[in-house]
Protein backbone atom coordinates (compact mmCIF):
# COMPACT_ATOMS: atom_id res chain seq x y z
CA UNK A 1 0.00 0.00 0.00
CA UNK A 2 1.28 3.45 -0.84
CA UNK A 3 1.64 5.86 1.97
CA UNK A 4 -0.30 8.36 2.62
CA UNK A 5 1.97 12.12 2.67
CA UNK A 6 2.71 13.28 6.11
CA UNK A 7 0.12 15.63 8.48
CA UNK A 8 1.55 18.84 8.64
CA UNK A 9 2.13 21.60 11.33
CA UNK A 10 3.68 24.94 11.67
CA UNK A 11 4.46 25.84 14.64
CA UNK A 12 6.87 29.18 15.98
CA UNK A 13 9.55 27.78 18.10
CA UNK A 14 13.15 26.60 18.68
CA UNK A 15 14.17 23.52 16.80
CA UNK A 16 16.71 22.03 19.50
CA UNK A 17 14.10 22.20 21.59
CA UNK A 18 11.25 19.68 19.66
CA UNK A 19 10.45 16.41 21.19
CA UNK A 20 10.27 14.28 17.87
CA UNK A 21 12.19 11.70 16.10
CA UNK A 22 14.31 13.63 14.38
CA UNK A 23 15.30 16.94 13.72
CA UNK A 24 16.56 18.80 10.42
CA UNK A 25 19.50 20.88 10.35
CA UNK A 26 20.61 23.45 7.93
CA UNK A 27 24.13 22.10 7.91
CA UNK A 28 26.86 23.47 5.60
CA UNK A 29 28.83 21.15 3.43
CA UNK A 30 31.60 20.46 6.05
CA UNK A 31 29.29 19.45 8.53
CA UNK A 32 31.53 20.60 10.85
CA UNK A 33 29.05 23.40 12.31
CA UNK A 34 28.10 26.78 11.88
CA UNK A 35 25.85 29.53 12.62
CA UNK A 36 22.68 30.53 12.64
CA UNK A 37 20.05 26.48 13.32
CA UNK A 38 23.26 24.75 12.98
CA UNK A 39 25.05 26.51 15.89
CA UNK A 40 22.38 26.03 17.99
CA UNK A 41 22.04 22.13 17.35
CA UNK A 42 25.56 21.76 18.13
CA UNK A 43 25.38 23.57 21.47
CA UNK A 44 22.15 21.82 22.28
CA UNK A 45 23.53 18.30 21.03
CA UNK A 46 26.83 18.95 23.03
CA UNK A 47 30.52 17.96 21.51
CA UNK A 48 29.83 14.44 20.89
CA UNK A 49 27.95 15.25 17.84
CA UNK A 50 31.04 17.26 16.34
CA UNK A 51 32.91 14.19 17.49
CA UNK A 52 30.64 12.18 15.27
CA UNK A 53 30.19 14.83 12.20
CA UNK A 54 34.01 14.61 11.86
CA UNK A 55 33.49 10.89 10.90
CA UNK A 56 31.09 11.12 8.10
CA UNK A 57 33.76 13.42 5.44
CA UNK A 58 30.79 16.07 4.88
CA UNK A 59 28.05 16.12 2.58
CA UNK A 60 27.23 17.59 -0.66
CA UNK A 61 24.32 20.03 -1.33
CA UNK A 62 21.09 18.59 -2.03
CA UNK A 63 22.01 15.17 0.18
CA UNK A 64 21.53 14.66 3.97
CA UNK A 65 23.36 12.12 6.48
CA UNK A 66 21.69 10.90 9.60
CA UNK A 67 23.59 10.96 13.07
CA UNK A 68 22.30 10.43 16.45
CA UNK A 69 20.72 13.25 19.02
CA UNK A 70 22.96 13.06 21.75
CA UNK A 71 21.88 15.20 24.42
CA UNK A 72 19.40 16.46 22.38
CA UNK A 73 15.33 14.97 23.18
CA UNK A 74 15.19 14.47 19.27
CA UNK A 75 16.56 10.58 18.93
CA UNK A 76 18.27 11.88 15.58
CA UNK A 77 19.66 14.78 13.57
CA UNK A 78 19.33 14.51 9.80
CA UNK A 79 22.03 17.22 8.32
CA UNK A 80 21.13 18.62 5.32
CA UNK A 81 22.92 20.80 2.92
CA UNK A 82 20.67 23.83 1.31
CA UNK A 83 22.10 26.03 -1.96
CA UNK A 84 23.36 29.20 -1.36
CA UNK A 85 21.11 31.80 -3.07
CA UNK A 86 22.96 32.78 -6.41
CA UNK A 87 19.89 34.53 -8.03
CA UNK A 88 17.76 31.21 -9.11
CA UNK A 89 19.69 29.84 -11.88
CA UNK A 90 22.21 27.80 -10.51
CA UNK A 91 19.67 25.11 -9.66
CA UNK A 92 18.51 26.18 -6.31
CA UNK A 93 15.50 25.09 -6.41
CA UNK A 94 16.27 21.76 -6.87
CA UNK A 95 18.62 21.26 -4.84
CA UNK A 96 16.82 22.70 -2.22
CA UNK A 97 13.66 20.31 -3.26
CA UNK A 98 15.97 17.99 -2.83
CA UNK A 99 17.29 18.45 0.77
CA UNK A 100 13.63 17.78 1.73
CA UNK A 101 13.39 14.78 -0.22
CA UNK A 102 16.67 13.24 1.08
CA UNK A 103 15.50 14.34 4.80
CA UNK A 104 12.19 12.12 4.28
CA UNK A 105 14.45 9.44 2.87
CA UNK A 106 17.31 9.55 5.52
CA UNK A 107 14.12 9.71 8.15
CA UNK A 108 13.07 6.14 6.18
CA UNK A 109 16.58 4.54 6.91
CA UNK A 110 16.23 4.84 10.70
CA UNK A 111 12.66 4.56 10.71
CA UNK A 112 12.21 8.46 12.27
CA UNK A 113 8.32 8.83 11.19
CA UNK A 114 8.28 12.59 13.20
CA UNK A 115 10.46 14.79 11.55
CA UNK A 116 10.76 18.73 12.29
CA UNK A 117 12.24 21.11 9.75
CA UNK A 118 13.94 24.25 9.81
CA UNK A 119 13.60 27.04 6.82
CA UNK A 120 16.38 25.44 5.39
CA UNK A 121 18.56 28.01 3.19
CA UNK A 122 16.37 30.78 4.23
CA UNK A 123 18.61 32.27 6.93
CA UNK A 124 22.70 32.93 5.97
CA UNK A 125 22.25 31.31 2.56
CA UNK A 126 19.04 34.08 1.33
CA UNK A 127 17.22 31.47 -0.47
CA UNK A 128 14.08 34.68 -0.75
CA UNK A 129 11.53 33.17 2.17
CA UNK A 130 8.02 32.84 -0.18
CA UNK A 131 9.71 30.52 -2.91
CA UNK A 132 11.78 28.52 -0.24
CA UNK A 133 8.62 28.00 1.40
CA UNK A 134 6.69 26.72 -1.49
CA UNK A 135 9.25 24.03 -2.04
CA UNK A 136 9.42 22.97 1.46
CA UNK A 137 5.65 21.95 1.30
CA UNK A 138 5.26 21.22 -2.40
CA UNK A 139 7.94 18.85 -1.74
CA UNK A 140 6.80 17.05 1.74
CA UNK A 141 3.70 16.30 0.33
CA UNK A 142 4.52 15.18 -2.88
CA UNK A 143 7.83 12.93 -1.80
CA UNK A 144 6.54 9.03 -1.01
CA UNK A 145 7.61 8.56 2.81
CA UNK A 146 6.85 6.58 6.08
CA UNK A 147 7.42 9.94 7.82
CA UNK A 148 3.54 10.33 9.60
CA UNK A 149 3.45 13.93 10.70
CA UNK A 150 5.84 16.70 9.45
CA UNK A 151 6.62 19.88 12.09
CA UNK A 152 7.86 23.00 9.90
CA UNK A 153 9.66 25.18 13.30
CA UNK A 154 10.09 28.50 12.70
CA UNK A 155 12.05 30.58 14.22
CA UNK A 156 10.23 34.05 13.75
CA UNK A 157 6.95 35.26 12.96
CA UNK A 158 7.70 35.99 9.25
CA UNK A 159 8.70 32.82 8.20
CA UNK A 160 5.60 31.30 10.29
CA UNK A 161 3.00 33.25 8.23
CA UNK A 162 4.09 32.26 4.90
CA UNK A 163 4.01 28.59 5.85
CA UNK A 164 0.53 29.47 6.91
CA UNK A 165 0.17 31.06 4.22
CA UNK A 166 1.21 28.66 2.04
CA UNK A 167 -0.57 25.61 4.13
CA UNK A 168 -4.22 27.76 3.78
P1 LIG B 1 20.95 28.47 6.03
O1 LIG B 1 22.45 28.60 6.02
O2 LIG B 1 20.47 27.16 5.44
O3 LIG B 1 20.26 29.66 5.45
P2 LIG B 1 20.34 29.39 8.76
O4 LIG B 1 20.59 28.66 10.04
O5 LIG B 1 21.12 30.65 8.53
O6 LIG B 1 20.57 28.31 7.60
O7 LIG B 1 18.80 29.73 8.63
C1 LIG B 1 17.80 28.80 8.29
C2 LIG B 1 16.53 29.11 9.08
O8 LIG B 1 16.68 28.59 10.41
C3 LIG B 1 16.24 30.61 9.23
O9 LIG B 1 14.82 30.79 9.10
C4 LIG B 1 16.66 30.89 10.67
O10 LIG B 1 15.93 31.98 11.24
C5 LIG B 1 16.25 29.59 11.32
N1 LIG B 1 16.81 29.27 12.65
C6 LIG B 1 17.93 29.75 13.26
N2 LIG B 1 18.05 29.20 14.49
C7 LIG B 1 16.98 28.35 14.65
C8 LIG B 1 16.53 27.49 15.70
N3 LIG B 1 17.20 27.37 16.85
N4 LIG B 1 15.37 26.78 15.50
C9 LIG B 1 14.69 26.88 14.34
N5 LIG B 1 15.06 27.65 13.31
C10 LIG B 1 16.20 28.39 13.47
Amino acid sequence: MAPTSPRLHVVLGDITLERTDAIVNAANETLLGGGGVDGAIHRAAGPELLAHCRTLGGCPTGQAKVTPGFSLAARWVIHTVGPIWQGGDRGEAELLASCYRSSLAAADSVGARRVAFPAISTGVYRYPLAAATDIAVSTVCTTPTSVTEVRFVCFDEATRAQYVARLG
